[in-house]
């Protein structure tokens, strides 16, 4: 019902070009600067934020598609796609749960953990490919060049668009680099029939060929990577969703792990369009956290962002962010400005402690989640988080992806890294007299 004066167009960050949304171009191809997706704000902000908010939230109990956590919001996300093109399966609405005992221990108001890998393959990235895939479903209706839609990856992203896709029957092209992702990770495009190549490089090496292989016009296939717009604006509705959860409030702070910085670029674009439509006051600060293996954004943070170096990324547990040159820098830059962002770091030994320790709160933690909330401890230790604020912190990825991270934890056979809470079996011969007293000591 309001779909009539609402349309999305790409535009260069840098020279402000304006383009059409079925074009097929991944960048400026004026000036190579990085697309947004932009909206007509004006159309969007006729319909009061009380209207906005009755829609949205009679959408949770709507039919399919506009059920899903995306596309109850599509009006934001993309007007001008057909119901019928909608590529969704189930995305969003994915549970925020409060963590009292540790907002206790950090003298917070309230702490969240929303937990974004409960979704179709247990990562955020369905947010964001369920409007890729879409997208590409409708070009594909009148544009018969496009063959394949591929990516590079560090598992999470090459897991969302080989389901998406396989689900609307596309041809998936994977690059990833070798030896560098979870087990479950690499099995979920193999299994959804994708074309799996396993390179011998990292993944700004996969990354630099995805991009070459995807500007010749003449191979036909569609790039997925976050730096194709599209996703981010199905990933901007985690921020959006979060406070529709808090109903229509706003936390002070958001931690959100950081690698290819797409991400935080699209929480930012979320509460962009909140405070416009007058929804909520002011934009909510937000935190950035990265692996010290791979800090490029913290380095540049430490500087005020005045200049930024790629680094080399070294081997890191949070494997999902061992990003050295990530694409989207100048969106997280733009993003951390207008939110008054900052960035934090965490080393090996901090994530994989904080991870078994908030496991012990009957958490499941990803590495990547883990690194967020070292990145909380530093910052309410700095008093940059006040005590008293409330936080949430984005888990990007469902811990059953990283089980050979948690098995090596309790082993203790994690480099760099000493397990102060690891927990092994107790093998016993089956004998209940020795079993009782293991037990009573056990529970002294
Ligand atoms: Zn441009």
């Amino acid at each position: 019902m309001y779909h009539k004066n609402l349309q999305a167009h790409l535009e260069c960050m840098e020279c402000h070009t304006k383009y059409d949304i079925t074009e097929v171009i991944f960048r400026c191809p004026k000036c190579n600067g990085l697309l947004d997706v932009r909206h007509n704000l004006e159309a969007i902000k006729k319909i009061p934020a009380n209207q906005w908010k009755e829609l949205f939230d009679q959408r949770l109990l709507t039919e399919f598609p506009f059920s899903s956590g995306v596309w109850g919001k599509k009006e934001w996300v993309l007007p001008q796609l057909k119901k019928e093109n909608i590529v969704s399966m189930g995305e969003g609405h994915t549970p925020l749960i409060p963590l009292p005992k540790y907002a206790k221990e950090l003298h917070l108001s309230e702490l969240w953990i929303k937990q974004c890998g409960v979704s179709h393959t247990g990562s955020f990235k369905d947010l964001g490919m369920t409007v890729l895939v879409s997208h590409v479903k409708q070009l594909m209706e009148t544009n018969n060049s496009i063959k394949a839609i591929s990516c590079a990856s560090t598992g999470d992203t090459s897991a969302a668009l080989a389901a998406y896709a396989a689900y609307a029957n596309i041809p998936v092209i994977i690059f990833l680099p070798q030896n560098k992702i979870s087990l479950a990770q690499l099995i979920q495009p193999i299994s959804n029939g994708a074309i799996v190549l396993s390179l011998e490089t990292d993944f700004d090496g996969c990354m630099q060929i995805v991009q070459e292989i995807t500007s010749d016009k003449e191979m036909g296939i569609y790039l997925a990577n976050s730096m194709n717009p599209l996703r981010i604006e199905g990933q901007k509705t985690v921020g959006i969703e979060v406070i529709q959860q808090l109903r229509w409030n706003s936390p002070d702070w958001f931690i959100i792990p950081g690698g290819n910085l797409g991400n935080v670029s699209a929480l930012v674009e979320g509460f962009v369009l909140l405070k416009e439509t007058g929804i909520i006051d002011s934009i909510p600060r937000v935190a950035v956290a990265q692996s010290s293996k791979a800090n490029p954004l913290y380095k540049s943070f430490l500087n005020q962002f005045k200049t930024f170096e790629p680094v080399k990324a070294q081997t890191t547990l949070a494997s999902a962010i061992q990003i050295g040159n990530p694409v989207s820098f100048k969106r997280a830059k733009r993003a951390l400005e207008i939110s008054r962002g900052v960035v934090e770091e965490a080393t090996e030994d901090e994530l994989a402690n904080m991870a078994a320790y908030l496991d012990r709160m009957g958490m499941f933690l990803d590495p990547h989640t883990a690194v967020a909330m070292v990145a909380l401890q530093k910052l309410k230790n700095k008093d940059i988080i006040k005590n008293n604020e409330s936080v949430v912190i984005i888990s990007t990825a469902h811990g059953l992806k990283f089980t050979e991270f948690k098995v090596n934890y309790h082993k203790n056979q994690l480099n760099e890294v000493q397990a102060k809470y690891a927990n092994s079996p107790i093998i016993l011969p089956p004998d209940s007299e020795k079993i009782k007293e293991i037990i009573r000591q056990k529970l002294l």
